[in-house]
């Protein structure tokens, strides 16, 4: 299909060229990258992206699932507009009313969130819930599961996807670095654990359990793969008996698998959730949230409250946690977020209606070719897996899927104008619905009759 997808998108083609003598690789996240050149996308509007060939897709990236109202919602439009018109393009930099709007909306949905922090990215929010976790156990190292990603920086750039001839024991992984520049130091402080492997989880937490501070994961792996209902269970219970934190990064799963996130549809409240994406109304953000007694280790002191280097005085604030960013909370993002939910609560429903069409009608499409398929997923996310496994339950099992099959049809698709990035999980928003679907599998229909 690679070929179908050139002959469509000469004019990415060319941008590419330019954009590579600009940005290494032309872009400015790795992940947005993919052979032979990413497409380059000019406008959006609702569940549509139009490309500089002027070709028009159907969007289930949806910005790597951050956007759930599509592009360009007019009631988040108007939330943003009246924000700015009112009070500007930035913060106060004191606290504001937004802040306080959304932690209550955010403390309803996520009870388990008594106390919470903004953030500028959902890695800035792992990344703080990490800290709290140390600050709180006086612990210093972490454990987390094989294939989950929890923001790119070095403390978790360890077996997001390792090669499975470096990979180690399936019930005892190694840990793997992802990236260069990831100092050594990381491999023996995050400890990776195995994914719906309750047995082979507890053995290692057991083993470390005075070291490890935490237990970070995704709840549904990558935002595809689920956590077993008694995987989950278990889990807490044990992190609880060992007096090892749990930590839910619920980046991706927050609002896409329900309003409360999985903490809600598995009934089960971990002691600190990060939260990113949806919560932004297509602007970054990060919220850390968690129990009273450990979110406030980060509440400033009268001896800590000059932390600042326009002044010296830094006495007493090694007894707090540390916590700041120019940008935590900005108010346009608040606003976007706010009218976000809104049409949410009204609409969220409808999108996990759409998005088990979507799956039954893939479903039903490769079946008429006698290809095994599956598609797993919860919510408004799911990925389709060319498999013949009968459950797939983490990255091992994922790694024994058909790539290359997979990979074509999705050029094919892009050439056929329904946009993802190859390989990638599909994500549903708001503004999908039957039209979006029937196009979405007409182009498949079409793809699988030209393959087989
Ligand atoms: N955690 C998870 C589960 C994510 O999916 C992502 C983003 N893909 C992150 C953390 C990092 O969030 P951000 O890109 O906003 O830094």
């Amino acid at each position: 299909g690679i070929e179908e997808y050139r002959k469509k998108t000469p004019a990415s083609f060319e941008f590419s060229k330019v954009s590579r003598n600009v940005m290494p690789g032309g872009v400015t996240a790795n992940i947005k990258f993919f052979e032979p050149y990413p497409v380059i996308m000019k406008k959006g509007k609702g569940a549509y992206l139009t490309d500089l060939d002027g070709n028009e897709y159907v969007d289930y990236l949806l910005s790597y699932g951050a956007l759930m109202t599509g592009h360009g919602h007019p009631k988040v439009m108007e939330a943003i507009r009246n924000q700015m018109e009112e009070e500007g393009t930035l913060l106060f930099g004191t606290p504001h009313h937004l802040e306080v709007e959304m932690g209550k909306k955010i403390q309803q949905l996520y009870p388990g969130m008594e106390r919470l922090r903004y953030t500028n990215s959902g890695t800035e929010a792992t990344l703080l819930s990490i800290r709290m976790a140390y600050a709180f156990t006086e612990k210093y190292k972490i454990a987390k599961f094989e294939g989950h990603y929890h923001g790119g920086y070095n403390q978790v750039l360890l077996s997001v996807n390792p090669p499975l001839n470096e990979a180690g024991p399936a019930k005892n992984p190694n840990s793997i670095v992802e990236s260069k520049g990831v100092e050594p130091y990381n491999i023996e402080h995050t400890i990776i654990l195995p994914f719906n492997d309750l047995e082979a989880t507890t053995e290692i937490l057991t083993k470390h359990k005075d070291e490890i501070a935490a237990v970070i994961l995704e709840p549904v792996q990558g935002g595809f793969i689920p956590a077993e209902q008694d995987f989950m269970e278990g889990l807490r219970a044990v992190t609880k008996k060992l007096g090892i934190l749990l930590i839910f990064d619920e980046v991706k799963t927050g609002f896409r698998l329900g309003l409360g996130g999985a903490q809600k549809v598995y009934g089960v409240t971990p002691d600190i959730t990060a939260l990113g994406k949806v919560v932004g109304g297509g602007f970054p953000v990060g919220i850390v949230g968690g129990s009273k007694e450990i979110m406030d280790i980060s509440a400033p002191t009268a001896a800590s409250d000059v932390f600042d280097n326009s002044q010296s005085k830094r006495s007493g604030a090694k007894d707090v946690l540390f916590h700041s960013g120019t940008y935590n909370g900005h108010p346009t993002i608040l606003a976007a977020g706010l009218a976000t939910i809104e049409v949410l609560e009204q609409e969220i429903d409808n999108v996990f209606e759409t998005a088990n069409q979507l799956k039954s009608g893939i479903r039903e499409l490769f079946l008429q070719k006698g290809i095994n398929v599956q598609t797993i997923g919860m919510g408004s996310i799911f990925n389709f897996i060319i498999t013949e496994k009968e459950k797939i339950q983490s990255y091992r099992d994922l790694q024994e899927s058909e790539f290359g099959l997979r990979k074509d049809i999705d050029y094919h698709l892009l050439a056929r104008g329904i946009y993802n990035k190859p390989l990638n999980r599909y994500s549903l928003a708001t503004v999908h619905g039957e039209k979006e679907v029937d196009r979405t599998l007409n182009a498949l229909k079409k793809t699988l009759n030209s393959l087989f």
